[in-house]
């Protein structure tokens, strides 16, 4: 992903304060390109109050007649829209879309537009589109506040942006080297003969159990410590059957 390839077009924006929100919700984000189309009212005092410290953001804003000149060097377009319109179009909810943004911005330059805070954008800005962004909303009540709805799509874009930058595991460095696949057999084999030992396990109808078991501990890839410990509990448990049943004997 790259943000410096991805810029926000606000189109015919009415009320100078949502582009202050715009910028600040940006630059929050890491995004820097703002794009206006033909705004009613700007510059004005109130973008800049509502940018807070974003108002570099407004001074580097592209203020444009008309929304080719703001795309027309664009690979890939991507609309926001409220609602459904009446030719079904490829359309995403904000996180999917996020993920082909991110992608499309490696090598191309892309663009997000965003309508008009009374009627959104028109079917003919829609059609100029490759794709479609809707943010999930209640159904009776799927209108945002133009800030609002850039401030989701950016934030979609900055989570894909610090997940590639974050290394995959929460922690650098484990403690522990993490169990082999040789290890995990041992750890399955012994499992299954205490269960069989405690009679919570019937060899005869085994059913599903083991992969059961299987799939739960792969999913929380065990260290060789946390094998060990659970390893220590399978024999331990074993000693207390077979004493009980000596005993009982
Ligand atoms: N009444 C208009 C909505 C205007 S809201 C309509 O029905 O289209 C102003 C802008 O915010 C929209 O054009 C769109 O760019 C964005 N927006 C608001 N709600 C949204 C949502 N649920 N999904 C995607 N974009 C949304």
């Amino acid at each position: 992903m790259n943000p410096d390839n991805i810029r926000f077009v606000l189109v015919n924006t009415t009320h100078p304060g949502n582009i202050g929100g715009v910028a600040r919700a940006m630059k929050n984000m890491g995004l820097r390109r703002l794009y206006l189309v033909a705004p009613r009212d700007f510059p004005n005092e109130q973008a800049v109050w509502r940018a807070a410290s974003a108002t570099d953001l407004l001074e580097a804003a592209v203020v444009v007649p008309s929304l080719e000149e703001a795309i027309g060097d664009c690979q890939f377009v991507v609309g926001t829209s409220a609602r459904a319109r009446r030719i079904p179009w490829p359309l995403m909810d904000a996180r999917h879309c996020a993920q082909r943004i991110a992608e499309a911005s490696a090598r191309e330059q892309v663009a997000v537009l965003f309508g008009r805070e009374d009627r959104g954008l028109t079917n003919d800005e829609l059609k100029v589109c490759n794709l479609h962004l809707n943010i999930p909303t209640a159904a009776d009540y799927s209108s945002l506040n133009l800030a609002m709805a850039v401030q989701i799509v950016a934030y979609e874009l900055r989570m894909l942006q610090s997940v590639a930058e974050r290394p995959a595991c929460e922690v650098d460095e484990w403690d522990a080297p993490f169990a082999s696949r040789e290890n995990m057999e041992r750890f399955y084999t012994h499992l299954e003969e205490a269960l069989v030992d405690i009679e919570f396990l019937d060899p005869a109808a085994p059913r599903q159990l083991m992969s059961r078991l299987r799939r739960l501990y792969s999913r929380v890839r065990l260290d060789d410590m946390e094998l060990n410990i659970l390893r220590g509990i399978l024999t331990e448990t074993q000693k207390w059957v077979r004493r009980g049943r000596e005993s009982g004997r």
